[in-house]
């Protein structure tokens, strides 16, 4: 198991920070070192309260250091939640009497806690730096504060993970604001254009996320615990209204447990101090910069959430457990393939059609493609463990497909159905020379979303590889390798078919895999042998990969790293059908690189992997589009 991290919290309890705290305590990948409280759903005095009672139910799991922050917002004064919270914060919780009418959950004993968050904050900064998550569950006046006595060392966190704002959606506390930014927007707008590496997450995703009566009671059946029968009671009322318990803070501290139950999108955010009407709304700018404007600071907004992830996370572990906290589930794969998976229907016949002209006596073939799902199958076959995310109608085709990945051996979790659009198809029309037309129709693959990514994303271990191509839209990739740096895997893009790419998909971007067309256009310059293919792979590097291969049909794959260069000959074969060889390709050197062995010998065992798919017309990862007789095809 990997060692737990450290982290931060800072809050105000408050119903749905209270599950957020016995989260975090009761999860294995998180240290919780330090919880620092804040004047916001209830006063300074209730907050902190309420932060040693939990501390002290869960007495024996854990015990962070506690310590007592700001009283109120950095200018004006607090406005508080307790229409929503009760008025001490926890349903009233602190009123419980047992039968003889003494407090069931008392004021916990033992020392007062601490009482300068911003400087206990900053201290836990300069102790951990890049090691440390800070997760932000109230109004971010300690926050600020931190900033004010050490900027450095705020901006040198690993993660800050903020629950607050709302981004298209309505606020919560006015039309335009939600309840955190509203009561302190000062520290929110400083905290945002701190530089600090901020993981924003707001209503937009946090309203997805909403616990019911039912599934509380059922949960927590037959525990008798005082925290069982507390997490009852400030549950009951909130999770058995029409909207559920929104699980706000849960979502943040989620995200401190796995970044990829989200998609999220880097984008400035600013918030409202001023504002008559609109003060504490966060205005986020979606609309790119003119050229030559110096860019804002940005943040990773959160856009779209695996709703039904996070409450099985916040029930097993919050609700159902006692002490034995459920560890993670194992990340079982080595590749995680993002990208198409086509059905070709390809008719062999005497002549390609001229325009309105047809041509018949052709010969039917089915087959599976897509370069999604084509390297995906090349890397299982390579050894890897792999899971692909992709999208397929809900039909025939998809219904076939889905049965081929999962005969593969494929991780299909993050494969999504579309009710909408149809599975990919590629019609293909091939003469007798074995010159083709081809003509696609995208359907589902157009549709792959963010938000499908987190069953696969999920899976991919630190040193895996995530894999992409560009028959999906380019903001998915873009969502994937960014789950893929947090996971701390490589990412390989295979820029096919080519289109223009934004420097921030380079910046994500550990290998590029382009082939002489692609390379020239990346590279803005010829790609005609061998000596122009090594020159083009240097260019590449020089624009931002970290690692460039140009692959070069039967003369084999020129390859550029930092200051070093090469190129691997291809054996020579009787080339039967190269169509797909560039996946084949791709998909090995991905197992290959998921194993840790060096970048050459990645190429090497690729380039052999490519060779024997040439030579064989057929299944996928050898020739893929005029098939042999396989269990897929109809002719
Ligand atoms: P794509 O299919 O993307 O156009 P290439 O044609 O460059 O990609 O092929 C990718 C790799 O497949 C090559 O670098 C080489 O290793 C292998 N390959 C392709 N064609 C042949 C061939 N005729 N003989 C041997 N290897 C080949």
């Amino acid at each position: 198991m990997t060692t737990p991290r450290p982290l931060v919290v800072d809050t105000d309890p408050g119903v749905d920070d209270a599950l957020a705290l016995v989260l975090a305590l009761r999860s294995p990948e998180l240290r919780v070192e330090l919880v620092t409280t804040v004047a916001g759903n209830v006063p300074i005095g209730a907050v902190t309260d309420n932060a040693r009672r939990l501390l002290a139910l869960l007495a024996g799991e854990a015990s962070p250091r506690l310590v007592r922050g700001a009283a109120r917002p950095l200018s004006g004064r607090l406005a508080t939640a307790a229409h929503v919270h009760g008025e001490d914060g926890l349903a009233g919780l602190s009123h419980l009497r047992d039968g003889r009418g003494a407090p069931l959950y008392p004021s916990a004993a033992g020392p007062r806690p601490g009482r300068d968050a911003a400087a206990a904050i900053v201290a836990s900064a300069r102790e951990h730096g890049e090691a440390l998550t800070l997760v932000a569950l109230g109004p971010l006046t300690n926050v600020a504060r931190a900033l004010d006595l050490d900027a450095a060392a705020m901006r040198g966190i690993g993660r800050v993970i903020v629950m607050g704002g709302a981004i298209a959606v309505p606020g919560n506390i006015t039309a335009g604001a939600e309840f955190n930014f509203h009561v302190d927007p000062l520290a929110a707008d400083r905290v945002l254009a701190s530089g600090m590496r901020v993981t924003l997450v707001p209503l937009d995703v946090t309203r997805q996320v909403r616990l019911r009566w039912p599934a509380v009671r059922r949960a927590l059946a037959g525990r008798r615990s005082l925290l069982a029968r507390a997490l009852r009671h400030v549950t009951r009322e909130l999770a058995a209204r029409r909207e559920g318990l929104v699980l706000h803070d849960p979502l943040a501290m989620a995200l401190a447990i796995d970044p990829a139950l989200v998609a999220s999108r880097a984008l400035p955010v600013r918030v409202e101090t001023a504002g008559a009407h609109a003060r504490g709304m966060s205005i986020a700018d979606r609309r790119g910069l003119p050229r030559g404007a110096v860019p804002a600071p940005t943040v990773d907004v959160a856009l779209e959430v695996d709703a039904g992830q996070v409450l099985d996370l916040v029930s097993e572990r919050v609700l159902t457990r006692g002490r034995e906290a459920r560890v993670a589930p194992a990340r079982a794969a080595d590749v995680v393939v993002v990208g198409s998976a086509n059905t070709d229907y390809s008719v062999t016949g005497p002549a390609l059609p001229r325009p309105g002209e047809t041509v018949t006596d052709g010969t039917l073939h089915r087959g599976f493609g897509g370069k999604g799902a084509n390297q995906a199958v090349a890397a299982r076959r390579a050894g890897a463990r792999v899971a692909l995310a992709a999208r397929l109608g809900d039909d025939e085709d998809g219904e076939r497909y889905l049965a081929h990945l999962r005969a593969e051996g494929i991780d299909t979790a993050a494969v999504a159905r579309d009710r909408r659009a149809a599975s990919g198809v590629a019609l293909i029309a091939v003469d007798t020379h074995g010159r083709n037309q081809i003509a696609v129709a995208p359907g589902a693959n157009a549709r792959l979303r963010p938000a499908h990514l987190p069953p696969a994303m999920r899976q991919v271990r630190a040193g895996g590889v995530v894999v992409a191509q560009l028959e999906v839209p380019l903001d998915t990739v873009e969502a994937a390798f960014r789950a893929a740096r947090r996971a701390a895997a490589r990412t390989l893009l295979n820029p096919a078919p080519y289109r223009p790419l934004p420097q921030t998909l380079v910046a994500l971007t550990d290998v590029v895999v382009a082939n002489e067309v692609e390379a020239a256009e990346l590279a803005g310059q010829p790609v005609r042998n061998v000596t122009s293919a090594r020159r083009a792979a240097a260019a590449l590097v020089a624009r931002g990969f970290a690692t460039a291969l140009v692959t070069l049909g039967a003369r084999g794959v020129a390859w550029h790293h930092g200051t070093k260069g090469g190129h691997v000959r291809a054996p020579e074969v009787e080339a039967v059908d190269t169509t797909g060889a560039g996946d084949s390709f791709v998909g090995s050197l991905a197992a290959g690189l998921a194993r840790g062995e060096g970048l050459v010998a990645c190429i090497e065992a690729a380039v052999q992997a490519a060779a024997r798919a040439v030579t064989r017309a057929g299944a996928q990862g050898a020739g893929l589009r005029r098939a042999r007789r396989s269990p897929a095809d109809s002719a």
